[in-house]
């Protein structure tokens, strides 16, 4: 009798020895969920911190957020600076996008922004009908699974998107989205960051009138490529460029219309040059501009400096205010140096320059070039 008291006392502490245990397993599991979120975010926290380049950071930080939840496709999106369309600034494991550029109000992410709140779809097909324009752009063929769109907010005021999905119905959850939006706040932070110090490197490397390159950053390329070409011994060119009687352009017709030539006279020289790769394009001062072209011979630069300078010759220049038209003509100097020869970047600039000369002695609207 005691006996079977005994054992029924035993069975009866084993059941509750292992709710205990199944117990503990919960809170094991959740507190190691949570350790692991604890983890993400300093990662990504640290990610945030330390790394300054827009799509650099995105990269990173969206590699840990799909380290840690199921998500198959993401796109961020951002708001232009006009605060007028979103534009795609990154995806990942998702086709390239068609849209690039969309609307305020257009499609998911046009939508979440135009709301300003986070969305959780669990199953994309219950909407097919109701909210199809919502989930799916114009023509776009229709997707299964479950999306996240996540705003994000920087002081209040909507910076742009986040989209996440996966291609099963429920595979994003309520503690993913939740999770999603206590990071959408470090995110907007980081990203705003990185927004802003793109900005201040561009205002301090280029010339707010021309958007070229500036005198500092002239500096700077010009002792890098001389330095390069000091390892490598490849031929390296510089061209200075003046326009010609520009005093007189600006008595004749105003600042403001010497300023579009200006303008437009910095996009004859980018179309001629290999400007936004290789070669570097500054406004070197008021009316002079300089091209350092790495890897061109003198005969080569030359050539480059000619097509240029015939370039400016056949273009129209618009005198806006006065809907009229004009003429500009530039002056050229070309300077190169080669094989085992080294200069220092004042004597290259001087002897550019000493051709720039040349051409403005000898009639203007030419090419001249100086060899040592
Ligand atoms: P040259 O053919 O000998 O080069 O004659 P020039 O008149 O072009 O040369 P000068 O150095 O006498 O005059 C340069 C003019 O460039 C004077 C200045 O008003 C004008 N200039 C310089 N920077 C700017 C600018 O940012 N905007 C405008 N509109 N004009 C500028
Ligand atoms: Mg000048
Ligand atoms: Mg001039």
């Amino acid at each position: 009798m005691a006996d079977e008291y005994l054992k029924e006392k035993v069975r009866e502490l084993e059941k509750e020895l292992e709710k205990s245990r199944a117990h503990e397993k919960v809170l094991g599991d959740l507190l190691e969920k949570k350790l692991n979120e604890i983890y993400v975010h300093y990662n990504i926290s640290r990610t945030i911190g330390s790394v300054l380049d827009l799509r650099d950071m995105l990269q990173q930080v969206i590699g840990i957020v799909k380290k840690a939840l199921p998500i198959e496709g993401i796109s961020v999106y951002l708001l232009d600076e006009r605060r007028e369309k979103l534009e795609l600034v990154f995806y990942s494991g998702l086709e390239p996008d068609r849209h690039t550029a969309i609307a305020i109000g257009q499609g998911t992410p046009g939508r979440i922004v135009e709301t300003g709140e986070h969305i959780h779809i669990h199953d994309l097909s219950v909407f097919y009908d109701t909210l199809n324009d919502f989930i799916h752009y114009p023509g776009e063929e229709k997707k299964d699974g479950s999306y996240i769109g996540i705003t994000l907010k920087a002081h209040n005021l909507t910076i742009g998107v986040i989209g996440m999905d996966n291609s099963s119905k429920y595979g994003l959850t309520v503690e993913d989205m939740d999770f999603l939006a206590i990071l959408s706040h470090q995110l907007a932070a980081g990203i705003e960051k990185a927004l802003l110090f793109e900005k201040i490197q561009r205002i301090s490397q280029h010339d707010g009138l021309t958007g070229l390159y500036n005198y500092r950053m002239f500096q700077e390329k010009l002792l890098l490529e001389i330095s390069r070409r000091g390892r490598t011994k490849k031929p390296l060119s510089l061209m200075m460029l003046d326009i010609d009687h520009f005093k007189q352009y600006n008595d004749n017709h105003g600042h403001q219309a010497g300023d579009e030539v200006l303008k437009e006279l910095s996009r004859i020289i980018a179309s001629q040059t290999r400007c936004h790769t290789i070669d570097t394009c500054c406004r070197y001062g008021g009316e002079e501009f300089a091209v350092i072209m790495p890897g061109l011979e003198l005969e080569q630069a030359v050539k480059v400096a000619s097509r240029l300078m015939k370039a400016v010759e056949n273009a129209v220049f618009m005198i806006t205010e006065k809907k009229l038209q004009s003429k500009v003509t530039v002056s050229i100097g070309v300077a190169s140096v080669a094989g085992a020869e080294e200069i220092l970047p004042e004597e290259f600039i001087k002897k550019a320059d000493d051709a720039l000369y040349l051409s403005k002695r000898n009639g203007r609207n030419q090419v001249n070039y100086v060899t040592s």
